[in-house]
């Protein structure tokens, strides 16, 4: 007798989704197929000397890492983050901080603790696939606000507060967004903190972003704006995505639900880890970290957009972030970005379509290209192959 797992799979399994609908092992590939598909920070800037230091010392320092306990996390570390988001803005107590395994973790948390079956939640559209992942199995019902240059747009969010049933969540990325790389302006942040109290809708910061700015730091977070903003941080982008390691603030009425739910999912964050961290965050080690990080990043999406502008300029159009990982693209009405990955993935380039990002999955006229892990030179041609299989695609007569 065998198993019968069609019969016995639970119905929430209908909706545990891949992050991406594109199976980027099956497109049609050249050996040396240029991936804008990244979300992470380059494997040759990841801080091994100094993480693998830092865990040196922390094993030797402090044993006890090797134990149980603390589910709500290292007091220490939870000080320092506290204290690098007071310097943001935010009045931060360590108390009011969980450490998660990465941000991730952070959203699931918060689904827990607030999610029924058919509830409403609010994202952006475009959003994070990754929060579908959490939002969908959960059976919420998600409801889209649409986003233009400066982050969501308010009007669009008060018509789906106002509307019943009365959502449980906004899910936001208000910082140089995963995927159009926009921030919301200080004036919608004060709105949408306005409308999220006036209608008693808690909001989900998630900010993974918000320190890896250009040019000038973005607004304060929206959780400086109130203590009843959820907000989800993260080492994942500033130092490294493996480690795991994120951060959620939350309101002291929620700590203890949230501290026994995540004991419930995993006991605890990894001790060592959280040890060496603090060793990491101490001192002026991170922040010429941070600086290095941004100025790279500056560079890279500047050689991005200017690649964008010869290539493309009249066909498509696109973002300008001032900070984060991503630049978005749009092509004209009715062009299948889903579609296009097939004579782009010919030509030796691929790219996110914008249908990841959007509940419905539905083809899109849209892309998002992450930038951090290409050098110059994949930049310069990545784009150049994009650009031949658009011209293609868009303009056959000019190909
Ligand atoms: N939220 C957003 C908006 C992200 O872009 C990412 C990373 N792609 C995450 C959450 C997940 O990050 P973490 O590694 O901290 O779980």
């Amino acid at each position: 007798v065998s198993i019968p797992w069609n019969r016995l799979l639970a119905e929430r399994t209908a909706w545990i989704r891949p992050s991406l609908l594109v199976d980027f092992e099956r497109l049609p590939s050249s050996a040396d197929l240029i991936l804008f598909s990244g979300g992470a920070p380059p494997l040759e800037c990841l801080p091994v000397e100094r993480i693998a230091g830092a865990l040196a010392e922390a094993w030797h320092a402090e044993p006890e890492a090797l134990w149980y306990g603390e589910s709500q996390g290292h007091e220490p570390l939870r000080v320092l983050i506290a204290e690098r988001m007071r310097q943001r803005g935010a009045a931060v107590e360590p108390d009011e901080v969980i450490i998660t395994n990465g941000s991730q973790q952070g959203i699931d948390l918060i689904a827990r603790l607030l999610l029924e079956p058919g509830d409403r939640v609010i994202v952006e559209a475009p959003t994070y696939f990754g929060a579908l992942q959490v939002f969908e199995p959960f059976d919420a019902r998600i409801s889209t606000v649409p986003v233009d240059e400066h982050g969501m747009v308010i009007e669009a969010l008060e018509r789906e507060l106002a509307s019943a049933p009365r959502p449980k969540l906004i899910y936001t990325v208000p910082t140089f967004q995963n995927p159009t790389g926009v921030t919301l302006d200080p004036e919608r942040r004060a709105a949408l903190v306005a409308l999220a109290e006036r209608y008693g809708v808690p909001i989900v910061e998630d900010d993974p972003y918000g320190e890896l700015w250009f040019d000038r730091p973005p607004p304060p977070p929206l959780r400086a704006l109130h203590p009843d903003v959820l907000y989800l941080g993260t080492f994942s982008k500033t130092l490294a995505p493996g480690l795991r390691i994120g951060w959620l603030v939350a309101p002291r009425r929620l700590m203890k639900l949230l501290v026994d739910a995540k004991e419930g999912a995993d006991i605890q964050a990894d001790r060592l880890l959280q040890r060496a961290l603090a060793r990491v965050l101490e001192g002026a080690w991170f922040e010429r970290h941070l600086e290095a990080a941004r100025a790279n990043y500056r560079e890279r999406c500047a050689l991005l957009l200017r690649c964008l502008e010869r290539e493309l300029a009249g066909l498509a159009t696109w973002t300008a972030p001032g900070g984060g990982f991503f630049v978005w693209g749009t092509l004209p009405d009715g062009v299948d970005t889903d579609a296009l990955l097939v004579e782009c993935a010919r030509q030796g380039v691929a790219y996110i379509p914008g249908s990841a990002f959007y509940p419905d999955r539905a083809p899109r006229p849209s892309f998002r290209l992450g930038f951090t892990t290409l050098s110059p030179a994949e930049l310069e041609e990545g784009i150049a192959r994009l650009g031949r299989a658009i011209r293609a695609a868009v303009q056959p007569s000019l190909a």
